[in-house]
């Protein structure tokens, strides 16, 4: 399909909606301008008759007198006209005849109507009429008057020059909107053009791999605004992905080698001599691969977790109950750490999994009591939150520690795979940074929505809302 630029299209539709607007206004305007000249033409022409009887009527004076210099003067007007007048007294006598004082003018006279009529109308066939006004003096009939013109009608050159201006008009209007309408499309045409092609141009550049562009210049139109806006967010997306694709790459390498460097200089000193393979080594060495298992075993869950369909296994169960059993296997550990662990709230039936939502609730615990100093405190709430209807129920577990927070330049990552805002990968607190990422797999997975607050040096609290799925 042969594909037109927007300017083009834009161009050509507003000069059609001219044409289309403007051609039949003109051709109506016409057509009736035409049809009421026509008509005032005509009634104009009986008034002109009358006229003339009339003022012929004025030079009768009396016993068959008549003011023939003033007769002549009327009739030689009239003939200027178009009208060819013949005065006769009562009884038959010719008092003025327009033809036998100039037929050449006469005739030329018709001539010209007749040329003026067909250079309008080419097929006009005009008539020469004459049409007959008695003249009478106290109800006596005194004379007639014979007006003979062309009938029905016929234009002069007065008016035939008002229909032309008028044409002429019609015919300028119309340029003129054209033109007008040719010169706003251009523009329009430039000023949707304009910010649409560099949106192309900033979308070929993305899908280059060049993510660090923005369309920066504001735009009027709604429609552009919310396409340049996506494409900025498009843009930095991709550049998020592609920073955390190389940090994943990276970390994955990270966490393998150190391992695998030590399980290698182990064993080649080992292998040398230079090292008994004694208990202490060999278990120093099964701890390394241990790591590495661990580490390849996360990788695999989180390839479970992120897959797109995690298949839930929904049963009605109590969240407080769950969260209650979770935290008592915990107790230890806090009680170790000198961390103390609260538990408050109400007792919540919701169907959901149970396993996958203790796995959040597991990973939420570990990571305050991972985070969070000894002489800290973590407090956890189960929350039910009707709004009326059963089915939009929801329940809420919050967790909240006192621990060291997060950065707030790390926060929008840390429910990334592998991201952890401790990049010092300190391995005595830190994971491996996918415990948040399935945490939010699962959450998602139940139509749920996690949230985190967060002030360094003062603690983080993180707020599972879930449906309770009941209705
Ligand atoms: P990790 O295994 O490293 O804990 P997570 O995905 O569970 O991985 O968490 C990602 C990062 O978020 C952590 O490395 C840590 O920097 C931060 N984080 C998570 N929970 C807390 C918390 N309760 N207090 C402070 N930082 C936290």
């Amino acid at each position: 399909m042969r594909k037109y630029s927007l300017r083009t299209k834009l161009s050509l539709s507003y000069i059609a909606v001219v044409l289309i607007s403007v051609l039949p206004i003109s051709i109506i305007t016409n057509l009736l301008l035409d049809k009421h000249f026509k008509e005032y033409i005509i009634e104009n022409q009986e008034q002109k008759n009358i006229e003339i009887v009339f003022q012929v009527k004025q030079q009768y004076k009396s016993d068959s007198e008549w003011d023939m210099a003033a007769i002549g003067n009327i009739c030689i007007n009239a003939l200027k006209q178009g009208m060819i007048i013949k005065v006769m007294d009562s009884s038959e006598k010719i008092i003025w005849d327009a033809r036998s004082h100039d037929n050449e003018l006469c005739e030329q006279m018709l001539a010209h109507i007749e040329k003026n009529m067909s250079s309008r109308y080419p097929n006009w066939e005009g008539r020469y009429v004459e049409k007959i006004y008695p003249i009478t003096n106290n109800l006596n009939k005194v004379g007639k008057v014979i007006i003979g013109y062309y009938g029905p009608y016929y234009f002069n050159d007065s008016d035939l020059a008002f229909i032309n201006t008028i044409n002429r008009l019609l015919v300028g209007v119309g340029v003129f909107s054209l033109v007008l309408s040719f010169l706003f499309g251009s523009f329009m045409a430039r000023k949707l053009s304009t910010p649409i092609s560099r949106v192309i141009t900033t979308a070929q550049m993305i899908s280059k791999g060049y993510f660090a562009d923005r369309l920066t210049e504001p735009s009027g139109t709604k429609e552009i605004a919310q396409l340049t806006e996506t494409i900025n967010n498009l843009a930095e997306t991709l550049e998020n992905q592609e920073v955390l694709r190389k940090r994943l790459t990276a970390d994955v390498a990270h966490e393998l080698r150190t391992p695998l460097a030590t399980l290698q200089s182990h064993m080649e000193a080992m292998i040398d001599g230079i090292w008994k393979p004694d208990i202490e080594r060999l278990k120093s060495c099964h701890e390394e691969i241990i790591r590495i298992n661990r580490l390849v075993g996360d990788i695999e869950k989180l390839a479970k977790y992120e897959s797109e369909n995690i298949i839930l296994t929904r049963t009605n169960f109590d969240i407080f109950e769950l969260t209650k059993h979770i935290i008592q296997n915990f107790e230890n550990d806090f009680t170790n750490k000198n961390i103390t662990l609260e538990l408050s709230g109400e007792n919540e039936t919701i169907n959901a999994d149970k396993d996958k939502i203790s796995q959040v609730i597991v990973n939420l615990l570990s990571n305050a009591l991972k985070y969070t100093q000894p002489g800290g405190a973590v407090q956890v709430e189960i929350k039910g939150k009707g709004n009326g209807t059963k089915t939009n129920d929801t329940v809420e577990i919050v967790v909240k520690d006192t621990g060291t927070g997060i950065p707030p330049e790390d926060l929008p990552y840390i429910f990334e795979r592998f991201y952890r805002a401790d990049k010092s990968r300190n391995r005595l607190t830190g994971g491996s940074g996918i415990g948040l990422t399935i945490t939010k797999a699962i959450v998602d997975a139940h139509k749920g929505k996690i949230e985190v607050k967060s002030k360094v040096g003062e603690g983080t609290e993180f707020i599972v809302s879930l449906p309770k799925g009941l209705g």
